[in-house]
């Protein structure tokens, strides 16, 4: 199938005939092709955006409610086919894929029920006869760009926000996993979302955010990815005055105090760290375990990375797919080999798993030296970092070293550590004592290089809306 691209209420193979390949990665073969969109196309979609902004916009926020409420039932109707799809083009087990797919309905539920509630306010004035009142509007027609780990989970966010906000969206969806992000869409046409306020778009990345920001068409950019892209695109946009919400990589800290259940946190560690092979902006990344239980909570940990089942996602009893890209697999390798070259030790792992796809083993490095390029760089891949501290605020300070401040989690019963931990810690998100992060209804984001504003809670409206102020004399 080659209509891969929707654009002002129709699905379309576009205007020329560049593909990219759909691969499998869990066993390397080429499973599909997706069309790119081309500037003809783009511009398409942009005038299609347009036209439908003033018409969207208007629709009031009950109706809006209605329609997504609508495209949450046919999301949690098509939740097993996008499943299927996820497993298929990004490799992650059939169990988290379902949770991903399945967890779209309440986003955009929750959405629907926050486009009801984006209240104004009214400014007590200096004279009785003038009324000031602000105004939530809004903020126009949004490029959107989201990422293959969460192929749904991330592009869910950006389509609910947007369109209950009154935005119109051009959504670029990764090429490497059309498929689920074509059902999603679907869910919302469905729902009777009008032809032109919903486009989807695959392409040559760079081509697409080149053409599509500086247009005075589009107000709003939400970009999720690396550090690296977000920085492009954000002095992109800050070429052309566009607002901006940027959710980029991370390297989160973990910190387990002496306090801590040593064996039963490290396999909340081990699960969360192996969680889609690493490939999680929120991953755990540094494991910083005080002395007294470092050795209990590496043994344990280690247990449970050699343990893990490795294999196609599709497959009864795999607990860990491949990575998405045989790119990562290389930078998997590199890592590894600089952080022993600088002294760490291998615990477990840190090969290329098998010759068939693009695994590669649970990987757990201990005594890792600041020197080495995976204590700066994010791995994004299937490797944990396990060092020793002697005491918190020695730990807090080496969570706060990096740039990155997307994700931080800490583990002890002591209400004083916790507390150091959640004040002390420069991060968007702290989750402690357990895993509590990106439900719809909480806000989710970085701070520092790992970018800023928040996607899900009441902040993730506000970010596709802008403030009019009225001023009326009534005299
Ligand atoms: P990459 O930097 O090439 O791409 C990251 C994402 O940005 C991809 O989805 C890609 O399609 C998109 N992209 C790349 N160049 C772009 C451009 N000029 N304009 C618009 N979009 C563009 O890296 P990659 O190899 O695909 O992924 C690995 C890295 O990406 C990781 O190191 C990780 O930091 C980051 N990443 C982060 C997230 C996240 O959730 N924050 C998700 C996926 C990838």
């Amino acid at each position: 199938m080659t209509d891969n691209l929707y654009i002002n209420g129709q699905w379309t193979s576009g205007s020329g005939t560049r593909r990219g390949a759909v691969i499998n990665p869990a066993t390397g073969e080429t499973i599909g092709a997706v069309t790119f969109a081309e500037a003809a196309d783009l511009d398409a979609a942009l005038a299609a955006a347009n036209a439908a902004s003033a018409g969207w916009a208007r629709t009031s926020a009950y109706d809006r409610a209605a329609i997504l409420k609508r495209a949450a039932a046919n999301a949690r109707a098509q939740a097993e086919a996008m499943a299927q799809a996820i497993t298929r083009e990004q490799g992650k087990p059939l169990s988290e894929a379902r949770m991903e797919a399945g967890s779209a309905g309440d986003h955009i539920e929750w959405y629907a029920e926050e486009a009801r509630r984006t209240y104004g306010r009214v400014i007590p004035s200096r004279q009785p006869e003038v009324m000031q009142s602000v105004m939530l509007e809004p903020v126009g027609p949004v490029a959107a760009f989201s990422p293959w780990n969460f192929p749904i989970g991330q592009l869910v966010r950006k389509l609910a926000g947007a369109l209950a906000a009154g935005c119109t969206i051009i959504a670029k969806a990764p090429e490497e996993t059309p498929t689920c992000a074509m059902i999603l869409i679907q869910c919302f046409v469905d729902a009777g979302v009008p032809a032109g306020v919903l486009n989807l778009v695959f392409g040559v990345p760079a081509e697409i955010s080149a053409h599509l920001i500086p247009s005075p068409v589009i107000r709003k950019i939400s970009f999720t990815g690396s550090v690296p892209v977000g920085r492009l695109l954000g002095e992109l946009a800050a070429r052309h005055l566009k607002r901006t919400t940027m959710e980029l990589g991370g390297h989160a800290p973990f910190i387990v105090c002496d306090d801590a259940e040593a064996e039963k946190v490290a396999l909340l560690g081990a699960a969360l760290k192996f969680r889609n092979a690493g490939q999680v902006c929120a991953s755990p990344t540094r494991f910083l375990v005080q002395d007294a239980v470092a050795e209990r909570f590496t043994t344990a940990f280690v247990a449970r990375a050699r343990a893990l089942r490795l294999g196609d996602g599709a497959a009864e009893g795999t607990e860990m797919g491949p990575l998405a890209h045989a790119r990562r697999l290389d930078m998997m390798q590199a890592l590894v080999a600089d952080a022993l070259d600088q002294g760490a030790r291998l615990l477990t792992g840190g090969a290329r798993h098998g010759n068939t796809g693009f695994f590669f083993e649970p990987t757990v490095l201990a005594d890792v030296p600041l020197s080495a390029r995976i204590m700066q760089e994010e791995p994004f891949g299937p490797i944990a970092i396990v060092n020793r501290f002697a005491d918190l605020p020695e730990a807090i300070a080496e969570a706060n070293r990096l740039p990155y401040g997307l994700a931080a989690f800490g583990f002890s019963t002591r209400t004083d550590r916790t507390h150091a931990m959640a004040r002390g810690i420069e991060t968007g998100m702290m989750s402690i004592n357990h895993f509590g992060l990106a439900a719809p209804e909480t806000p989710f984001g970085g701070i520092k290089d790992s970018g800023h504003g928040s996607e899900g809670g009441s902040e993730g409206i506000l970010s596709y809306l802008t403030p009019k102020f009225v001023s009326q004399f009534n005299g």
